[in-house]
């Protein structure tokens, strides 16, 4: 049997070498710019990838379950290789900055969970940081000129970052879990109402016609900046 060339490779290198500049830079194409919450979901992903061993040619072999959507995220997807795409990223709609990485063979699992002292203790190193952050990320406000100096900043705090001790950043649980159905591939149908091809399981049957959830009035559920939620 041949080894398959994937295109992870260079990640997956990568994650050997304890590279974390280079899996942050990589996390950065993804994310679109560089914020400490990508940096701890690289070190995250690094950590557990290298703990669990575990190769990923996004074939579900490992599994991230998430607990929130934003910046950590997104660190975690580039590194694990767990993304929406192929399925191997699971959304807890909880809240919390916290991953569970798991290998699909036995279930070993690492959950990292961003300790809740984490964003005052960083702020704190980094003065310059505070008012601006205050300033452009809570209250949404700032000069352009602001903003950019902002920016400038706060990458050079998520590279600085990456050298913190991991156990400054995150608590770390190792478990066993029982893991998630694979995707399941279904029938495809075609909506009586627009015409739109849609997956079976999501069809609704009513009146002898097969409709999508938009033609049907019915709920559509969206994941938004604000979680899972009713459109
Ligand atoms: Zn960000
Ligand atoms: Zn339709």
């Amino acid at each position: 049997m041949h080894e398959h060339a994937h295109g992870r490779q260079h990640i997956e290198a990568l994650i050997r070498n304890q590279d974390l500049e280079g899996l942050l830079e990589q996390a950065e194409t993804l994310h679109g710019h560089l914020c400490p919450f990508v940096s701890l979901g690289v070190k995250a992903g690094q950590y557990a990838m290298t703990a669990l061993n575990r190769q990923n040619t996004g074939m579900e072999e490992v599994v991230a379950i998430v607990e929130c959507n934003n910046c950590f995220t997104d660190g975690i997807q580039m590194v694990t290789g767990c993304t929406f795409g192929n399925n191997a990223l699971i959304f807890r709609d909880l809240g919390k900055n916290a991953v569970t990485v798991a290998r699909r063979s036995d279930g070993q699992a690492v959950r990292l969970i961003v300790r809740p002292d984490y964003r005052d203790n960083m702020l704190a190193k980094y003065p310059a940081a505070q008012p601006l952050f205050q300033k452009i990320v809570v209250e949404r406000q700032g000069t352009p000129e602001e903003l950019h100096r902002f920016h400038h900043i706060w990458a050079a705090i998520s590279r600085r970052e990456l050298q913190t001790p991991l156990e400054e950043q995150f608590h770390i649980q190792h478990q066993t879990i029982t893991m998630p159905e694979y995707a399941r591939i279904v029938e495809s149908l075609i909506c009586d109402g627009c015409g739109e091809q849609i997956m079976a399981s999501k069809s609704v049957e009513g009146q002898g016609r097969t409709l999508c959830r938009v033609c049907a009035g019915g709920k559509v559920y969206v994941l938004n900046g604000q979680g899972i939620g009713e459109e």
